[in-house]
């Protein structure tokens, strides 16, 4: 289903230069980051089967939980208004009801209603007896975790996997992405792929148990290898030497990175095929997973 008329296949670009030569490595970037202007990367694969089975039970509303700076709820809300949902975000924070962003901006000029809840509350979010409350109290949406990440989601994040097998013309030794709830890197686990996950976060350790739960279903997973030390001091944390390596990136491969996920995914990479981590003839695929809305303006 051409669900929001995504850019699918997207291309699959290899990317060298010296080091990565020297260090005998083939590296390819996945441009998951094409797939839609709103809706980007990896949120459209982990949103497309939750859509397409809340479009199917005839679901009017839906509704999710996000940060001030979420990519997946600004998914959320433009594949919302696109669709003819109704959509409600909760936010974590209730002093962003008077502290907006561009994000939260977008958001309601999508049509989504924002529900700012304290952080306390925020941490519930998890909490069946709390999502009975919240559901009952919004009229029972449709809802979808936090990142979108569930096991619809994981299917269609297998499906990019599939998509990069039969544009290399076989399997990768590792497909790399950046991990902030885990339901990107266990999606592509789920299709068998070996993954390298670069926490976004600080303490990013809770990812390995988080990620393992998502395929405890899932016939031979992949193995997983955790980056837990590339985080540059936090969640949406940043500093002047991880923008220099985006603008060295752009001004080298031609394509943009984001501060909260991509770039960290990519120093760290290169930081690891750098120190010779990588066998020589190993062949890694990286994913853009989008989230170019939340780029820094320097
Ligand atoms: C949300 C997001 C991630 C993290 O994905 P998870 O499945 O939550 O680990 C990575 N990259 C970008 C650009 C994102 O927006």
């Amino acid at each position: 289903m051409d669900l929001l008329s995504p850019s699918i296949p997207t291309p699959l670009q290899r990317l060298s230069n010296a080091e990565i030569d020297k260090a005998g490595v083939q590296l390819y970037i996945k441009r998951d980051d094409l797939i839609h202007p709103a809706v980007s990367g990896n949120k459209w694969r982990k949103l497309k089967y939750n859509l397409i089975e809340a479009q199917e039970r005839g679901e009017r509303t839906i509704l999710t939980f996000g940060g001030a700076y979420s990519n997946h709820l600004y998914a959320t809300a433009a594949a919302g208004n696109a669709l003819g949902f109704k959509t409600i975000g909760m936010v974590r924070g209730l002093e962003l009801e008077s502290k907006d962003n561009a994000t939260l901006q977008f958001c309601r000029a999508q049509g989504m209603q924002l529900q700012f809840v304290t952080r306390e509350e925020y941490r519930l979010r998890h909490s069946d007896a709390y999502l009975r409350e919240v559901a009952a109290r919004f009229g029972n949406p449709y809802m979808i975790p936090e990142g979108g990440s569930t096991a619809l989601a994981l299917q269609g994040v297998a499906e990019m996997v599939l998509e990069v097998a039969s544009q290399l013309g076989g399997m990768t030794d590792f497909i790399a992405t950046a991990a902030g709830t885990g339901g990107t890197a266990a999606g592509i686990l789920s299709a068998g792929a070996d993954v390298l996950a670069f926490s976004a976060l600080k303490g990013g350790h809770f990812l390995r148990e988080d990620i393992q739960q998502f395929v405890t279903e899932c016939k031979n997973p992949g193995n997983l290898t955790l980056l837990t030390d590339y985080h540059f001091g936090g969640y949406a944390k940043w500093n002047h030497e991880l923008l220099a390596f985006m603008q060295d990136f752009r001004s080298e491969f031609g394509i943009q990175l984001e501060q909260v996920y991509t770039a960290k995914m990519f120093y760290g990479l290169f930081d690891l095929i750098q120190k010779g981590y990588f066998k020589p003839g190993t062949t890694i695929v990286a994913v853009h997973t989008g989230g170019l809305q939340g780029l820094i303006k320097t």
